[in-house]
């Protein structure tokens, strides 16, 4: 699905020379290297502070802890995406309320947002699932009519650019209150190990971030609040530095690859292509089609998989229908297009290192399979 050894090794000096910095130095917690990521991801996203953790998960529930979250509250998340996003929801002792997604774009269907919202709403964490934006010009009007919290979960979608109706253009995860992300080695901007952080515009909300994130403290050993300890390891971030500096290059070689395989299955019958949001860029952290329901996806995945081809289903049981969260309260049936697309969804090989005899042999033997059974 991915090739981070030839992304590697086409940036091994750069990588190694900065990764040997960090040895000389020693300085492997909190070294200058994190700060000065930081500052380098602030700049590239806009996101006026920017604060590393331990990775996207934890991202997640520091931001919950900051915007005051109390048990008992309720926050709505989509129930087509990783479980991640969830999972901290129920941890903290809130209450996950669900919601469907759009059939064409992923994400989270704004026309039932308004139903979802009752007196114990507080937040919406938004997923920009596969790598573009969600319906942030509705997300965020409705927050506002509410008075809700907007977290963006923004772990497949670094570098998504959003055109509001007015023509401002905002990055992926700087539009809410706070956006989150991953630095997962697969993720579009990934580290070598794990890795991630918290966006902020707001300056008291990034110190309470900041804060919870080390221990609850802004002085050391003076603890103001209950925290946790969450940290990107001065190596990720010397990693995270040199490969910000390839994130456009490598958003363009997702995107052309995305074109290809767009081109070659556009005309096929069996095959939905992704469709694109026309308020977002697309960074393609994964390129997934939807199969037509009379298509056995178990049959075509174990066909490309003889061929050598790997394929991969984000996600096969929606959240609701998860063992550990049919407590609260999830039935067959009520979500239909989560899910209905946990049944049809493949994403195929897509990397920023793909060559152009690798993706030929994937299309032709996708082909294939469809003209010998049509
Ligand atoms: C990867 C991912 C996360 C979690 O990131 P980790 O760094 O693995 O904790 C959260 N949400 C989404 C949508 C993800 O894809």
């Amino acid at each position: 699905m991915v090739d981070l050894n030839t992304q590697y090794l086409n940036i091994k000096t750069e990588l190694n020379t900065a990764v040997q910095n960090v040895f000389d130095e020693t300085a492997f917690i909190n070294g200058p290297q994190v700060d000065k990521f930081a500052f380098e991801l602030s700049d590239y996203t806009g996101s006026k502070f920017i604060i590393p953790c331990a990775n996207g998960t934890d991202a997640l529930q520091i931001s919950m802890m900051a915007l005051g979250f109390k048990p008992g509250d309720e926050i709505i998340v989509p129930a087509f995406t990783y479980i991640a996003t969830v999972e901290v929801i129920s941890l903290l002792g809130l209450i996950p309320v669900f919601i469907d997604v759009n059939e064409f774009t992923f994400n989270l269907n704004t026309d039932e947002l308004e139903s979802k919202i009752t007196s114990k709403t507080v937040g919406i964490v938004t997923v920009h699932l596969y790598g573009q934006c969600s319906n942030m010009e509705e997300i965020l009007k409705i927050s506002k009519t509410h008075d809700l919290k907007v977290i963006e979960d923004t772990a497949q979608a670094i570098g998504a650019i959003y055109t509001f109706l007015d023509g401002t253009k905002k990055q992926a995860g700087t539009m809410g209150d706070i956006g989150t992300t991953s630095f997962f080695p697969s993720k579009n901007l990934g580290c070598y190990g794990d890795g991630g952080a918290i966006f902020t515009n707001d300056a008291s909300l990034a110190h309470k971030i900041k804060m919870i994130a080390n221990h609850g403290q802004s002085v050391k050993y003076f603890h103001d609040t209950i925290g946790v300890n969450s940290r990107l390891d001065t190596l990720q971030a010397a990693i995270l530095s040199v490969k910000l500096r390839y994130l456009d290059k490598y958003t363009k070689s997702r995107n052309e690859v995305a074109e290809k395989y767009d081109n070659a299955f556009k005309n096929n019958s069996s095959i939905i292509i992704p469709k694109r949001n026309i308020n977002s860029t697309h960074v393609f952290h994964q390129y997934t089609i939807i199969l037509k329901q009379d298509i056995d996806r178990q049959e075509f995945k174990n066909y490309l998989s003889k061929c050598g081809i790997p394929t991969m289903v984000y996600y096969p049981l929606p959240l609701h229908l998860q063992k550990a969260y049919l407590s609260y309260g999830g039935k067959e049936g009520q979500f239909p297009v989560s899910e209905k697309l946990c049944k049809t969804v493949l994403s195929l090989p897509i990397h920023t290192e793909m060559k152009n005899t690798e993706q030929d042999y994937i299309i032709e033997k996708i082909s294939e399979y469809f003209n010998k059974t049509n």
